[in-house]
């Protein structure tokens, strides 16, 4: 008896070990007693609701920075930290609806309840809706692109967090007051910022059709290869109607996503001979210590590398 006991903690000790060493700095392992233990599906969502939980809650990412989470495949170790935890905060919008992942995992976890502490982040946000292929008529994921949208993710953070854990109320609200003030800033930051291109060159195009929101708020005109990741990535039909696009319009630059692989995007830069002005941050956070490594940061550097890829 006591050695199956001993095995299973030992089993679980190296499955929680796993799992913090996958998610690389997203794994908060220590954490004070009575914390909340708190899930999230990506890095972007991780970053939000971490500022407005403050000390009060250990915050666990699932689908690891660099990774695609629209199609990510849960770790057994994934289920049990999601059965395991008091409150899941998810995007919502489809974004991780590519391979109904998460739609399975809450169910294996036993939170697919209807009161269960699950929590579309992006809710209230007007959505914006996909465009082409199979997934035309279908909500895009891309609203933490536009701040304002992060902005709601802030407060929906910050009325789930107060009602799992009223006992903190006002300490939830005061993070999220603070953090708002800094997107706001951030809000008006890329503003000025996108205020030097050009308005005749002022063109987005990327792998993925992520830049349907960020265009939106910002005024831009985004194109890309492929509209949403999903199994049809990069296409010769795709890689030629964007191609087809260029050559119609006076493009400066191409951006790449840090997500993505770049190959498609590389084929397109070689047959219109437009330049790849660099990588930018669409559906993950830079890693720990890297550029971008924040919500905030990773704006920051995105305006800096269109502004710097259009206007030179
Ligand atoms: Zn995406």
């Amino acid at each position: 008896m006591r050695k199956i006991l001993f095995i299973t903690l030992f089993i679980m000790f190296t499955g929680l070990a796993g799992c913090s060493g996958d998610n690389q700095a997203n794994g908060d392992a220590e954490g004070g007693e009575g914390s909340l233990d708190i899930v999230t599906t990506y890095s972007v969502v991780y970053d939000i609701v971490k500022n407005v939980a403050g000390e009060h809650a250990d915050v666990q990412n699932l689908a690891p920075i660099g990774s695609d989470p629209h199609q990510y495949d849960p770790l057994p170790e994934d289920v049990q930290v999601v059965t395991d935890a008091d409150a899941v905060f998810y995007n919502g919008l489809n974004l991780e609806a590519g391979n109904s992942w998460f739609e399975k995992m809450i169910q294996t976890a036993g939170k697919d309840g209807e009161d269960a502490p699950v929590f579309p982040i992006s809710e209230g946000v007007e959505p914006k809706l996909l465009q082409s292929g199979g997934h035309k008529g279908e909500e895009d994921p891309h609203a933490w692109l536009d701040v304002q949208n992060g902005i709601t993710y802030a407060k929906n953070a910050r009325d789930a967090l107060i009602k799992i854990d009223p006992d903190h109320k006002e300490a939830y609200q005061e993070n999220a007051a603070a953090y708002i003030d800094k997107l706001e800033e951030l809000d008006e930051k890329i503003k000025q910022k996108v205020a030097e291109v050009p308005e005749d060159k002022r063109y987005l195009i990327t792998s993925e059709g992520a830049f349907k929101y960020f265009s939106a708020a910002y005024g831009f005109e985004a194109a890309y290869i492929w509209e949403i990741n999903d199994e049809n990535e990069g296409t010769p039909d795709q890689i030629k109607s964007v191609v087809d696009l260029i050559d119609e319009k006076d493009v400066p630059a191409l951006f790449v996503e840090t997500s993505v692989d770049p190959r498609s995007m590389e084929t397109v830069s070689d047959e219109t001979g437009v330049p790849i002005a660099g990588e930018i941050f669409t559906d993950s956070l830079g890693k720990p210590g890297q550029e971008g490594d924040t919500y905030i940061k990773m704006l920051e550097w995105n305006a800096d590398m269109i502004a710097e890829g259009l206007t030179n």
